[in-house]
């Protein structure tokens, strides 16, 4: 049984169908706070090869909550998703962040020695890096978060490496570039509230009632002088877990990948596409930059390749196009009620 922690999210719930698809049971444990019991409920109607998933609320600020879970079943091997991760937010309210994101992460890991539970795949992050000194960024460039929410991540990091030291306790750590699109089959897909990123604000803008789309800043030094990241799709994501947890499981040591592209595609250029995907003139309007966006961020992935045997195979307009159909069901549903 794998414990899936934060497995009602955006990221986590394509992660539970992944795995679910590798033949894993899974025990999903979130607190509802940012994920959805809608996802959940969808998540176990799912049937695929006899593999259970049950769910489990709870919050890994107590202890007692994720030491229940550790009880209940017979957990081999964590994919740790569960924690805050907005920007602005972690610059404003750091104390929300640490203590959610570090203690949060600190609890399960506690949970897990207690019980001798040794393997995990940890949802880190290319804030890791900071403002890069080059691109495209491998697992070599120096760590030096500007937020507080890259620093939570990169804490945790480190804890997982005096923890291997220490007590054998293996991890990987997934640094995700910009994470994009939906499930293929449109059962899950991106649902924050407020939505902050790119695409969904971009295709949310596209329904009746949306709000303008607002691009932050035209004057940065890239090709077109807006800012330039590396979307990944969210399935070739998940199987990078898969594959992650593979490598645990074959006795792989403590390791730490780049999960993007190797390409870089600026705002205007993911606007462009999302006009041709949805087949609309999609309105805009142009802001001055967001705080703290970088110009350019591109993950180098060919550590990820080599060692885990990654393939990323969706275009940027598979993401798109998957997000688009999600975002209907999402915008249908909510007319109706659902
Ligand atoms: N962005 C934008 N309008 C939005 C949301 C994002 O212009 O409504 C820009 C943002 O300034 C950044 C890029 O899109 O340059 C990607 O932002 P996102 O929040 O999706 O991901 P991040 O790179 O911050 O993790």
């Amino acid at each position: 049984m794998i414990l899936v922690t934060g497995g009602a999210g955006y990221i986590g719930s394509h992660n539970v169908i992944a795995l679910l698809n590798a033949g894993y049971d899974v025990v999903i444990f979130d607190n509802l706070e940012l994920g959805h019991i809608e996802t959940v409920n969808t998540l176990k109607n799912i049937v695929s090869k006899g593999k259970v998933i049950d769910f489990i609320k709870g919050d890994l600020q107590n202890l007692s909550d994720i030491e229940s879970v550790f009880e209940k079943y017979q957990i081999d091997a964590v994919v740790h998703f569960a924690a805050y991760s907005q920007v602005a937010e972690s610059v404003k309210n750091p104390q929300k962040y640490y203590f959610n994101n570090v203690y949060g992460t600190m609890n399960l890991l506690c949970a897990m020695l207690k019980n001798d539970v040794k393997r995990i795949v940890f949802s880190s992050t290319a804030a890791t890096y900071g403002e890069p000194d080059y691109v495209p960024i491998d697992e070599n460039h120096p760590q030096k978060p500007i937020n507080t929410y890259g620093k939570t991540k990169l804490m945790i990091e480190n804890i997982m490496d005096d923890y291997d030291k220490a007590y054998g306790l293996r991890s990987v750590r997934l640094r995700y570039f910009n994470v994009a699109g939906a499930d293929s089959q449109n059962r899950v897909g991106e649902w924050h509230e407020p939505e902050t990123h790119l695409i969904p604000n971009i295709l949310k803008s596209t329904f009746s009632g949306g709000k303008t789309f607002q691009m932050f800043g035209t004057d940065y030094p890239t090709k077109d002088g807006t800012c330039v990241r590396d979307y990944i799709n969210i399935e070739d994501l998940a199987n990078a877990h898969v594959l992650a947890l593979k490598y645990l499981e074959h006795g792989g040591s403590t390791n730490y990948f780049n999960l993007g592209t190797n390409e870089g595609n600026s705002v205007k250029e993911v606007f462009v596409s999302c006009e041709n995907v949805t087949g609309k003139n999609i309105t805009l309007e142009e802001k001055p930059r967001r705080e703290g966006d970088p110009a350019t961020l591109i993950a180098d992935n060919k550590k990820a390749k080599t060692d885990l045997g990654w393939v990323p195979e969706k275009s940027l307009n598979e993401s798109i196009k998957t997000a688009y159909d999600w975002e209907c069901k999402l915008t249908e549903n909510i007319k109706l009620g659902v």
